[in-house]
């Protein structure tokens, strides 16, 4: 099992060895290999994720991402959108569960107002939200799959304003009534709000690129913030498995981010590759040690970054000399 591992820039680097020390944990044969891409990269070279870094992602079993700053460059395409495309990690899953709510956001991840088609002209700036069949379908048919082994499917749209969300969100429809998910279709706006107010009541959420991205981190609002929302990119080939915050600038190189959205994201990875009880003890690892009092200070703890992940490790072996 080859897991490549990609630090990234800002935070990345103080979470992300937490989440290896995780793997290694639990799964002491993973051989892990080094990728840099990014922002830090740019500086030194000029390119941010080159054609080799590309193969070499394609060539791990798994990839384990930090998060990657967007340089101050406008010719700079991001590494994520050329990560996401190439591999073909089409389905974004962003999984947010509190006491009484288990919601599984759905992204659709290659296309939509991410689709890089986009020019500037002299008094106006365009980007195409691209919505294919293709794309819809796939993404529909992911979601539908997760949705059958839960209790239904919500398709957030704006399909009232927006024509392409017409084809999106009918392709769900179609695809849900196909695979008998009980499904029902909800503007995006409404759902920002409802799924705040009543959680509960959402399961399996299925939407557009920008959507998902955004509807995402409101969820993290009910859960105490971005630091504790992990997230998978999966494709029929590759898979990578990420945070959902991103290189967090201005908390970067003081040892305080919160690594338990990374630590989650280590935990889709094992799940993903057949590991689902190593999963389910890192998740009850992070919840002893909350339930200890160490937290960093984004959930009003004074714990550091490392200090949190030794004391997620001590707890995390004695569940697994059970
Ligand atoms: P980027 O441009 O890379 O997306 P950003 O700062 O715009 O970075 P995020 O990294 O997603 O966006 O974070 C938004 C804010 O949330 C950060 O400024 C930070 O204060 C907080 N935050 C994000 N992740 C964490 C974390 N793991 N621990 C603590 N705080 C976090």
């Amino acid at each position: 099992m080859k897991v490549a591992v990609v630090e990234g820039d800002g935070i990345g680097r103080e979470v992300i060895p937490v989440a290896r020390d995780v793997l290694e944990c639990v799964r002491p044969d993973i051989e892990f290999f080094e990728v840099t891409v990014g922002y830090g990269k740019w500086e030194q070279t000029g390119t941010a994720c080159e054609e080799s870094d590309i193969n070499d992602l394609k060539s791990a079993d798994a990839i384990l991402l930090g998060a990657i700053t967007t340089p101050p460059d406008p010719d700079y395409r991001s590494v994520m959108l050329q990560i996401r495309k190439k591999l073909d990690l089409y389905a974004n899953l962003r999984p947010v569960k509190g006491e009484d709510f288990d919601i599984l956001i759905v992204r659709e991840n290659t296309e939509g107002l991410y689709s890089g088609i986009e020019w500037t002209e002299a008094d106006r700036a365009c980007t195409l939200r691209v919505i294919t069949r293709r794309g819809s379908r796939r993404i529909a048919r992911f979601a539908c799959e997760r949705a059958r082994t839960r209790s239904h499917l919500t398709v957030g749209n704006k399909a009232n304003v927006i024509k392409s969300d017409v084809l999106f969100r009918d392709i769900c429809l179609e695809e849900a009534a196909r695979a008998g998910v009980p499904c029902t279709a909800q503007y995006i706006d409404s759902l920002a709000l409802d799924i705040l107010q009543f959680p509960s009541r959402y399961d399996c959420i299925v939407t557009t690129n920008i959507f998902g991205d955004i509807l995402s981190d409101v969820a993290a609002f009910l859960v105490g913030g971005l630091g504790l929302l992990p997230s998978a990119n999966i494709g029929r080939r590759h898979a990578l498995f990420e945070p959902v915050h991103g290189s967090a600038p201005d908390i970067a190189g003081r040892n305080i981010a919160n690594p338990i959205a990374a630590v989650r994201s280590a935990g889709l990875l094992l799940d993903h590759i057949g590991e689902p009880e190593a999963a389910a003890h890192v998740e009850e690892a992070v919840r002893n040690t909350l339930a200890a009092g160490i937290k960093t200070p984004d959930l009003g703890g004074s714990a550091t970054t490392s200090a949190f992940g030794k004391a997620l490790l001590r707890e995390l072996r004695i569940l697994r000399r059970r």
